[in-house]
């Protein structure tokens, strides 16, 4: 049986949590450095850690490892107290829920996130739409792993050779995912990739970075199934 590990991207592929990232952001920094916001935080597919790295030097702030966990954990009790809201105003994209219960379904997929999101924070948003139950969490990777997404495909690769006793060949490891960063994971890492162009890329954007598979939205479960090879 061809095994295939598929790590979903979280943001703008399964889930649309209508801006409250970047407003996230907004209300940390001041809260975390004392200082006002004067540059945007930038995240468009980065790690969490690479979104504070680049918002604190923006500002010409040093990223020690201090302040760079306490934007972590503000980040995440933002996302605590927000957990109702986006519930209610955020939304599930079309055909994720039942691409995600197909794959539940094939013993021959193993499933989990590759995200830009912290592991706590998206365990709040998946868990805010009732998707938790379709991943194994401890097999995928998160934005407090690495401050390059491509570096996470390296880490649920080794978590899920752990866990599961199998070693994922890199192209048998799909990502799903909708930025350019997540085009640039698949090819730093040699996995493969499912692109949407759910979120602010165009499918046109999204092959001229480089991705060969490219939906428009997410495709029935069977057409995503055959996707993977
Ligand atoms: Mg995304």
């Amino acid at each position: 049986m061809d095994e295939h590990l598929v790590l979903w991207d979280v943001d703008h592929t399964l889930i649309d949590s209508l801006g409250l990232g970047g407003a996230a952001y907004r209300q940390i920094f001041p809260e975390v450095t004392g200082q006002p916001v004067r540059e945007p935080a930038l995240m468009d597919g980065r790690t969490d850690l690479g979104t504070i790295d680049q918002m604190l030097r923006s500002h010409d702030i040093e990223p020690t490892g201090e302040l760079v966990a306490a934007m972590t954990a503000a980040l995440a009790g933002v996302f605590d107290e927000v957990r109702a809201e986006l519930a209610e105003k955020g939304r599930v994209l079309p055909g994720a829920r039942e691409a995600l219960a197909t794959f539940d379904g094939d013993p021959a997929v193993h499933q989990s996130v590759l995200t830009g999101n912290t592991a706590e924070v998206a365990r709040i948003k998946l868990g805010a739409f009732g998707l938790l139950g379709h991943f194994d969490l401890d097999i995928g990777a998160f934005g407090d792993d690495h401050l390059l997404r491509g570096g996470l495909v390296p880490v649920a690769r080794g978590r899920a050779a752990r866990k599961l006793g199998i070693d994922f060949a890199p192209e048998r490891i799909v990502l799903i995912g909708d930025t350019l960063n997540d085009v640039r994971a698949a090819h730093e890492s040699g996995a493969r990739l499912i692109a949407v162009a759910t979120g602010s890329y165009s499918a046109d954007e999204l092959r001229a970075a480089g991705a060969e598979v490219i939906f428009e939205t997410l495709p029935a479960p069977g057409e995503l199934r055959a996707a993977l090879g």
